[in-house]
């Protein structure tokens, strides 16, 4: 991997692309600011993006597009059935991911929603690293259990364990043998662990988890969409492959796979998503689900135009430069929050800085949100929307009470190659003098709880008048500023 020094020993990360096409961002004024978040009951899901300055709710369809992939979305080929940008896709999946079966779905979910369907049944379990929200959901739905295997490390905050996205091995065998392998259709891991802070698992980690898989004859799933990142990750960190490159990694995970699944809205910058195999048995038992839930086997509920995008967005996940953009910005967002005292997680895992919010907001009790509030609080003194991963994304238990989540973050999400250095520098700026205040930060409460999913469309409710308080503070500090 290249490294650019500078002169005099500052160490930024430079951006290794221009900007060709821009779009206007809006500053609104605090006080509009406010009103937005009770528009939006306090949910930062539910903030519409003329009141958002920087967008850091997520890097989900969100990620810049490279002029390749323009271009290709001009050429795409139309047609219901036997589409060349479905074959385009179709080899660019096996060039890159190793799998020669691909079936396209409308976006990760989908994909999840599909091999639930197939696999799931009853009282069955799935041992994890570490759940994502529309994984559990889709689990439950179909009437399983899902188990979390990570190390003591993975819950860590303060750890800087290289690999906390490190299936426990000795765990994972014990609950195969508690609950019987017949009970349990696959194991799944999540490249780059999105939920405990875009945190990465190494190679020899899934090697052991596939001779577990081997052992008892259980399929082995691996959620690919935080894939390039994990595979840049290991390409840092695991001695092995330090001298690989980005193909040989990536391919080494998917080799270990029996179904590869991802969310196209990350992996290749585009929309859409899929799942892909070489076992020939699967691939049949998927196969009719994707015409009765997606759309039919050629395009998956996907325009052809993302098609031709998520080919050349693929072929780009080899390429360094696109890769490590984010995770270089990400870590130098960490570094400066940190040198400023403010919580992070470490060390700095993908697709965002993680806050700490558990530790900022030790005055808020865990059931009145405290990582939902410091979202709400950040985007009041700063117009910057980041995404409460706490215990209002989990949901209840089958008896309805609160399941306390293990970490309470605020993640500020880095799209690809989105964001310049300078607005980083405001990120680090607003969220410092944030911490410095964090005293006036209160809790919130539902005053709208949906029973799925609660955390995108749930409304609440500030338990004081916190916000106007934090307000008055900002603008004694701030004056006439933004
Ligand atoms: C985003 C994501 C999903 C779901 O993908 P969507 O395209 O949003 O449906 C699944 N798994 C992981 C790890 C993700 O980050």
């Amino acid at each position: 991997m290249e490294e650019i020094k500078f002169y005099y020993g500052e160490n930024i990360p430079l951006e290794l692309h221009k900007v060709r096409v821009v779009q206007k961002l809006h500053l609104v004024p605090i006080e509009r600011r406010l009103k937005a978040l009770e528009e939006g009951g306090f949910n930062t899901f539910r903030l519409t993006t003329k009141d958002v300055f920087l967008d850091m709710l997520t890097d989900s369809g969100t990620n810049a597009m490279s002029d390749n992939q323009i271009a290709a979305m001009m050429q795409a080929d139309d047609a219901y059935a036997g589409s060349q940008s479905f074959f385009k896709l179709q080899k660019a999946v096996e060039d890159v991911l190793g799998k020669k079966y691909f079936l396209p779905v409308h976006q990760g979910r989908a994909a999840e929603n599909i091999l639930c369907h197939a696999y799931i049944r009853k009282g069955n379990l799935i041992p994890m690293n570490y759940h994502f929200t529309t994984t559990m959901a889709h689990i439950t739905q179909y009437g399983g259990r899902v188990t979390e295997l990570l190390y003591d490390e993975g819950f860590n905050v303060d750890s800087d364990y290289p690999f906390k996205g490190n299936m426990h091995i000795e765990k994972l065998e014990e609950t195969i043998k508690t609950h019987g392998a017949e009970n349990i259709p696959f194991i799944r891991v999540e490249a780059s662990t999105n939920l405990i802070g875009g945190q990465p698992f190494s190679i020899q980690n899934l090697r052991e988890v596939r001779a577990i898989a081997d052992k008892y004859n259980i399929r082995l799933v691996l959620d690919a969409s935080l894939l390039g990142e994990n595979a840049y990750l290991i390409h840092l960190r695991e001695e092995e492959f330090k001298n690989c490159s980005l193909g040989e990694i990536i391919k080494t995970m998917t080799d270990l796979a029996d179904i590869v699944y991802f969310s196209a809205r990350k992996l290749s910058s585009s929309r859409g998503g899929g799942i892909c195999t070489n076992d020939h048995e699967i691939y049949r038992e998927l196969e009719p689900l994707i015409p009765l839930f997606e759309g039919f086997l050629t395009y998956g509920g996907i325009s052809v135009r993302e098609i031709e995008a998520m080919a050349v967005g693929l072929y780009e996940t080899l390429d360094e430069t696109m890769i490590r953009q984010s995770p270089d910005f990400i870590a130098y967002l960490v570094k400066s929050l940190d040198d400023h005292g403010v919580p992070m997680v470490k060390p700095a895992g993908v697709l965002g800085a993680h806050v700490n919010a558990m530790e900022i907001c030790k005055h808020i009790p865990q059931n009145e949100y405290p990582a939902g509030a410091l979202a709400a609080a950040l985007f009041l003194v700063s117009g910057i929307r980041g995404m409460e991963r706490g215990t209002l994304s989990n949901q209840r238990d089958e008896d309805g009470n609160e399941t306390l989540a293990n970490m309470e973050l605020v993640r500020l999400a880095v799209p690809r190659r989105v964001f310049t250095l300078s607005q980083i520098k405001y990120v680090v700026d607003r969220m410092t003098w944030l911490y410095e205040n964090r005293e006036l930060i209160g809790g919130l409460r539902f005053v709208y709880e949906p029973p799925v999913l609660r955390f995108f469309m749930g409304g609440l409710e500030p338990v004081s008048d916190w916000p106007q308080k934090l307000m008055a503070k900002f603008k004694a500090d701030f004056g006439d500023s933004l």
